[in-house]
């Protein structure tokens, strides 16, 4: 494996190790990489020794300035474009009294018996006869040729030892699949994730939101939420989105299976994505799995009807605020974001029926700039089976469509900023701030809204004096 390290960087790692007597290899991630033909601008080197002092010796052969986290033991330096981190190697032991973990110094061989997947535990050597050489004693290479996410340890041992390593198997499993070939995870790590997935609750949020990021942002996220349910581990971390794979049947009717649903409109949002060229957008995928999250606190069963879920975009939006909140997502513009696209989804639905000016203006008017995304989702939405209902509900999404282009360019609602501000009106009739002009700030939107008055200034100015009058304000001389 000699051509993997070729680089200049593995070179004076080399002598450096040499100089200090130790021996160090490259680990993990970029191996991997390597053999899979991808690029990686990460590198992490393992040393029999103190992977501080050999980030001090390259660093000063290099001139780089060395980052040191004394606390973890390891040492980080930039070169040419690339992170390389220096970490000694580590056995893990406890202390039997407290349960504590402790870290000691080991042998690359303890090192590797704890890190977290075969295919992520192979290393080369970077020191002496053995430059170059693969060490592979769990067969990483076999896993990586089969496509299999394996513990390299008995997996309730290493999943025991950290429980956030259940959602690193997701994770890996969907970012190194490809259209061609799907990786899938080992049976007996599958089931030690059964048996474990309530230890996740012990794992700090974000943690758990940043391999979540990563598997909504990877290509193929349904597949990993899938196993995320099938394992039980959904249930800990997700439990209202878990929940909607419950179908119910009454008088022999069922409805249908939420949760799979869900993960279809993912799946439909990320195509549309990709056949606009737009870059995948993290919320966006938030919102596609969080839409129907209201879907299992308002069904209710009507005998004339069958199943119905009324609201559930009102209380899904409601409970968006809670996941963002348990998981220790971002509570400003992104919780806004998606709640506003869960409450909205389905209102484009609602218009197909009649689309009418006024009803395209309000849409327009609550999705502001948000409207392109909104429409992604909801025709990400339709996941009927039917091939003949989905082309009548695109081709009516369609006319939607058109109409919001002719209303917006008519009356430029994306942007809705009212033409009367609050200073003037105070200036005008010489009142002090108060409840008096948002009444008629409100009354000259809802007029250009409805389509009463066109969203210009002089209409717009002397339907609120009328307005106006009507309260019994006048205009001061
Ligand atoms: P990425 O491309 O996402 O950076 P990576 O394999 O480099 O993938 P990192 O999270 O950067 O992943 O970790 C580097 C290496 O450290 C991994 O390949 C793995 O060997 C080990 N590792 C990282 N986190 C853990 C963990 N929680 N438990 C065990 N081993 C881990
Ligand atoms: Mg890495």
């Amino acid at each position: 494996m000699k051509e993997f390290v070729s680089g200049e960087i593995f070179g004076i790692i080399r002598s450096c190790s040499e100089s200090l007597g130790v021996r160090s290899y490259v680990v993990g991630g970029y191996v991997r990489d390597s053999f899979l033909g991808l690029e990686s601008k990460d590198i992490d080197v393992v040393v029999e020794g103190s992977g501080i002092a050999l980030a001090e010796a390259v660093g000063k052969r290099i001139h780089a300035r060395v980052s040191v986290f004394r606390t973890y033991g390891t040492a980080m330096l930039r070169f040419k474009g690339m992170e390389i981190e220096f970490v000694g190697a580590r056995k893990t032991s406890y202390k039997h009294i407290a349960g504590e973990q402790i870290i000691e110094d080991g042998t690359l061989y303890e090192d590797q018996q704890r890190r977290d997947f075969t295919v992520n535990d192979m290393a080369i050597s970077l020191t002496g006869e053995d430059f170059g050489t693969l060490i592979d004693p769990f067969g990483g290479i076999r896993d990586l040729n089969a496509g299999i996410i394996r513990t390299p340890v008995d997996p309730d041992t290493t999943f025991g030892d950290d429980p956030l390593r259940m959602l690193r198997a997701v994770r890996f499993a969907v970012k190194l699949s490809t259209p061609e070939r799907k990786f899938s995870i080992a049976p007996d790590t599958l089931e030690a994730m059964g048996r474990a997935a309530e230890t996740l609750k012990s794992v700090a949020g974000e943690r758990i939101l940043e391999e979540l990021n990563k598997i909504l942002l990877s290509p193929f996220p349904a597949m990993g939420l899938r196993i995320m349910q099938d394992t039980g581990i959904l249930m800990q971390i997700l439990p209202q989105l878990s929940r909607l794979e419950t179908v119910e049947v009454q008088d022999g009717k069922g409805h249908k299976d939420n949760f799979a649903h869900t993960l279809e409109v993912l799946e439909n949002v990320i195509h549309f994505e990709k056949e606009a060229s737009l870059e995948p957008k993290l919320y966006l995928h938030w919102a596609a799995l969080l839409h129907d999250i209201g879907k299992s606190v308002t069904k209710r069963f009507d005998p004339a009807v069958g199943w119905t879920f009324h609201g559930h975009e009102a209380v899904g939006a409601k409970m968006v605020d809670k996941v963002f909140r348990s998981l220790k997502m971002p509570l400003g513009e992104e919780l806004k974001y998606v709640r506003k696209l869960v409450s909205l989804h389905m209102r484009p639905i609602a218009l197909v029926d009649e689309v009418t000016d006024s009803a395209v203006r309000r849409l327009l008017f609550e999705a502001g700039e948000d409207i392109d995304d909104l429409m992604i989702l909801c025709n990400a939405d339709i996941t009927s089976k039917n091939p003949r209902k989905v082309l009548m509900h695109r081709a009516n999404f369609e006319k939607v469509k058109v109409k919001m282009t002719e209303v917006e360019k008519k009356d430029e609602i994306r942007n809705f900023k009212n033409p009367i501000d609050g200073n003037y009106i105070m200036e005008l009739f010489g009142i002090e701030p108060g409840k008096d002009i948002s009444v008629l700030k409100n009354a000259v939107k809802d007029a250009i809204l409805d389509g009463v008055i066109p969203n210009e200034f002089s209409a717009a100015d002397a339907f609120m004096r009328e307005k106006a009058a009507s309260i019994g304000l006048k205009p001061v001389e």
